[in-house]
């Protein structure tokens, strides 16, 4: 008999073999993942049990339930999605999206493009409004936009986090009503720490994730569709062009039939179960004014160090802040060295501001003084060193 070459299982750039996996110790102030709460993983670390069990079963209608607290929503069809926010997000875009169906997408950062990358996809006719990376949509452009290109779906970001902007929502609802399209918001960064109000403001579709402001590892993206929107999938000539994240296949697993769709991550949903749950505890106005007091703590100690913010007050996100990175420093070697010599991850800038900002996270369980208080001693004592020739207080 030929003897068959075995392949051994060793890590093959270090030629050993592999030992038990060991997670450093980091704190994630970037643009996300956020830390979890140590609860949510504790809850995570439970056995798995049936994805049919009559415990998980109502176990989903919890989950349901507190998304819909978290968004303050009503809407039937509120589930998390069996991926991360991507997942939710094109979701929304696949359920209700017709070929040749019009657009319009109002960019003001990176997610701004990857919602028209996916809209393209399921061949809508998409149409753009255009800011610069660090402002926000008045309500006459959007108005103009909307006469101008008379869309079914108007889709835009509540908190854009590649640049620190939050887009006030005031009004918005009642022209998609006058100008009769759905209105579709991203709200992956600003679920559970910007105040959010789905209902009020007339929002039709909605998506976010479970890694920034709720306190869960990455893996679900919470999904909501306004039964005004329910109407238009319900129209819809051909099937929806995904299977996996088709609304109407789920709703037969999440609605009251529990007919099986797919074998759903039931420890991701033990875990959003659980971050939920703390939310709730804690109360949504609680978490907004705690999010919000911390960030003004960090936003005075950079300023204090003499940095400058890259959004005006009024527009800035709780959530996330853009820091412009000083003349002669390295961002990217700046925060190397914060990961590499503390622990600590902060983000850097994406396309336009790639180079010129960084960007710190305070989502959900990191949102919390010390953690500001460490960030904000490890820029006064590091910036100084990276600054080339240049002493710090100038
Ligand atoms: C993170 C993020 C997404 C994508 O979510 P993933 O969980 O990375 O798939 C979408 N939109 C915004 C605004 C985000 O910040």
């Amino acid at each position: 008999m030929a003897t068959t070459k075995f392949i051994p299982p060793v890590d093959q750039s270090h030629h050993k073999v592999f030992a038990p996996i060991k997670s450093p110790d980091r704190l994630l102030l970037g643009p996300g993942p956020s830390n979890a709460h140590p609860d949510v993983l504790k809850a995570m670390a439970l056995p798995p049990i049936g994805h049919l069990d009559p415990f998980y079963i109502s176990l989903m209608g919890e989950v349901q339930g507190l998304l819909r607290y978290a968004w303050q929503t009503d809407n039937r069809l509120t589930l998390p999605m069996s991926g991360t926010g991507s997942s939710a997000m094109e979701a929304t875009l696949a359920n209700t999206v017709e070929p040749g169906d019009t657009v319009l997408v109002a960019i003001k950062g990176y997610f701004g493009h990857r919602l028209v990358d996916m809209a393209e996809r399921y061949r809508a006719n998409v149409q753009v409004l255009q800011k610069c990376w660090g402002e926000a949509f008045s309500l006459e452009e959007l108005e103009k936009g909307l006469k101008d290109h008379r869309p079914a779906i108007l889709a835009m970001v509540h908190a854009e986090t590649s640049t620190g902007v939050c887009q006030p929502m005031e009004g918005i609802g009642d022209l998609c009503r006058k100008y009769d399209c759905l209105l579709l918001l991203d709200t992956v960064t600003s679920l559970g720490g910007v105040p959010l109000f789905l209902d009020e403001w007339k929002i039709d579709l909605a998506y976010s994730c479970s890694q920034k402001g709720l306190s869960c590892p990455p893996g679900l993206g919470p999904f909501t569709m306004s039964s005004r929107a329910e109407e238009k999938l319900q129209r819809r000539k051909g099937k929806v062009p995904n299977w996996y994240l088709d609304v109407s296949l789920l709703n037969k697993y999440w609605g009251s039939d529990r007919v099986y769709h797919h074998t759903a991550p039931v420890n991701m949903n033990f875990g959003i179960r659980e971050a939920l749950r703390l939310l709730a505890e804690e109360g949504l106005e609680n978490s907004w004014k705690r999010h919000n007091d911390n960030a003004q703590q960090l936003w005075e100690g950079l300023e204090d160090l003499g940095l400058e913010l890259h959004v005006p007050e009024e527009l800035r996100l709780p959530t996330l802040t853009t820091v412009r990175i000083p003349n002669g420093i390295d961002g990217k070697a700046f925060a190397l060295h914060l990961l590499n010599k503390y622990g600590i991850e902060i983000g850097g800038g994406l396309g336009e501001l790639a180079g010129k900002v960084w960007r710190i996270g305070l989502m959900g369980y990191n949102s919390r003084s010390e953690n500001v208080e460490r960030v904000l001693k490890v820029f006064e004592s590091e910036l100084p060193n990276f600054r080339e020739g240049v002493s710090f207080a100038a």
